[in-house]
């Protein structure tokens, strides 16, 4: 995207998308039933959506289903998939600032984050799997002359997409471009909380001449739509980024109807560890404070805990101190804002809670941990950062999705590595340090799917991304997520030797 774009003050689009997209139709919740849409940046309802229920995620499976019988998409040439996917990666670009526009007016993110990072790397993901579809191999087996057997991924059928609101079309696009580009076909339940540019994205595949009923979409509550797609007899996979709680639950769904596989990415309480021998601390402190307050903290991966050695801990609280201070919230759609509003006034309160809980706690309050911009009606946090926090806390173990920083003090490498991994989670983790044994060795036992050293969220579409422990199990990004939407079939032919046909002596 060039220059004049990413400056400009955007414009509001003329239509938002009200439908779900089912079989390529535009239709509304079989029930009449709407949710609103509402701006986090002012509080004001801007739209409505169709509150989809059970009759219309059925609807969608049996497009879905369909579509993968007729084998229109899953027997295309992978070539011939890989273009109409890069056509629809071109109509993504060239629609790129209305994408900006209604990810900002329906998240709350600022439009410089939008137009810079989530539809260019949305973009971005949809090309790697389209380039990457027409380069993937199977396997022949060393069987011997009386059989050839090889070995293919055979696409799953139709994949259910569940997707949370923070990186509303990224999320998604990390689960639709692999899935799509294996062959299956779709349905994807975007969070009811920011829906629009899934929807849209699904009016473009059409455009794009992705056949009906590749990608469907429906709206709708997560106890009404989305527990229906989880729990829906024809569904082969649910593929989920999103809460913990959540999670289990739809492993329970599975378990109670056709086993559907399960892939899960959930939350993280992140480690970031400072060492005092990393010769650049102003560097690592701009770091450590916007890896909790990028996207309004509202990141999986954020920052949240901050281990800090104590030979520098005041000075290097005092760095991203004078750092946050210069991140204050602002009006999403001002092309000036870094720091936008949160999803929702449910939200909002829940961060004060746990705000209030931690200062219960006592954990000393060193910046923010009030309400912002109030009289605008939008849902705004101040950034907020505790230190001497007890790694035990409330404040530390559990997630807060906000713009809530805690530092943890430490003395030795031993302890930093024992705080750490300390936690039921094991998303992404974190070090700044001169000493490039201490980063091999934290490298190897950090229990996290995601080590970033002397750089934080250092993440490309090329490299695997998911959890350990109770951040979840299945990669997104990498050719690894490819492979997540196959099964491994094994085909043998029984074939005769040339002895057997005579050709040779017995
Ligand atoms: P959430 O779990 O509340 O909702 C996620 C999605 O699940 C939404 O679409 C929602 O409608 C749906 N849902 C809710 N209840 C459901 C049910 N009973 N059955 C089926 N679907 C249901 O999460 P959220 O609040 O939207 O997102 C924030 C969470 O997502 C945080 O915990 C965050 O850490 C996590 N997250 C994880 C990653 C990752 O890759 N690991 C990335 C982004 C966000």
């Amino acid at each position: 995207m060039n220059q004049t774009m990413t400056s400009a003050p955007p414009t509001l689009p003329s239509r938002l998308p009200a439908h779900h997209v089912i079989g390529g139709a535009s239709v509304a919740a079989a029930s009449g039933a709407t949710l609103d849409t509402v701006n986090p940046g002012t509080g004001q309802v801007i739209g409505t959506l169709p509150a989809g229920d059970a009759s219309d995620i059925d609807r969608a499976v049996a497009a879905a289903r369909r579509r993968f019988e007729s084998g229109q998409w899953r027997d295309m040439k992978p070539a011939q998939r890989k273009k109409l996917m890069l056509t629809l990666a071109d109509k993504l670009e060239a629609a790129a600032e209305e994408f900006a526009v209604l990810e900002t007016i329906d998240s709350g993110k600022p439009i410089s984050d939008t137009r810079n990072v989530d539809v260019p790397l949305a973009l971005g993901t949809l090309r790697f799997y389209a380039e990457a579809i027409d380069k993937i191999h199977g396997e022949v087996g060393p069987t011997g002359p009386d059989k050839f057997s090889y070995a293919v991924h055979d696409p799953l059928g139709v994949i259910g997409a569940i997707v949370p609101w923070n990186f509303p079309l990224l999320m998604a696009m990390w689960k639709i471009a692999p899935a799509i580009a294996m062959g299956n076909s779709m349905v994807v339940k975007p969070s009811e909380l920011s829906s629009l540019t899934a929807l849209r994205f699904a009016e473009l595949a059409l455009e794009a001449g992705i056949p009906d009923g590749v990608l469907n979409v429906v709206t709708g509550t997560g106890q009404d739509a989305g527990a229906a797609l989880a729990l829906h007899r024809d569904v082969d996979m649910i593929t989920f980024t999103g809460s913990g709680p959540v999670g289990r639950q739809l492993m329970r769904y599975s378990a109670d109807s056709n086993l559907k596989r399960v892939s899960l990415e959930l939350g993280g309480k992140s480690p970031h560890i400072v060492f005092a021998d990393y010769p650049d601390l102003d560097r690592a402190a701009a770091a450590a404070a916007w890896g909790i307050f990028y996207n309004q903290g509202q990141v999986c991966t954020a920052g949240s805990r901050l281990l800090v050695q104590r030979s520098i801990h005041a000075e290097f609280v005092d760095k991203v101190l004078t750092v946050a201070r210069t991140i204050r919230p602002g009006d999403p759609l001002d092309p000036a804002t870094q720091l936008g509003a949160v999803i929702s006034e449910k939200q909002l309160e829940g961060v004060l809670t746990r705000i209030a809980r931690a200062q219960q706690e006592g954990a000393a309050l060193r910046l923010g941990g009030s309400r912002a911009r109030a009289e605008t009606g939008g849902f705004y946090l101040d950034p907020t950062v505790f230190d001497t926090v007890s790694n035990a806390s409330s404040l530390a173990q559990e997630e807060v999705f906000g713009p809530v920083l805690a530092v943890v003090p430490f003395d030795t490498p031993e302890e930093a590595l024992a705080l750490a991994n300390d936690t039921e989670y094991g998303l992404a983790s974190g070090l700044w340090t001169g000493s490039i044994d201490i980063a091999h060795a934290f490298a190897r036992r950090l229990r996290a799917g995601l080590v970033w050293v002397n750089g934080w969220d250092a993440c490309d579409i090329t490299m695997p991304f998911g959890g350990f422990k109770q951040s979840g199990f299945g990669r997104d990004r990498s050719l690894h997520a490819l492979f997540k939407y196959a099964d491994m079939k094994s085909v043998t032919i029984s074939t005769p030797t040339l002895s057997s046909l005579g050709v040779l002596p017995a």
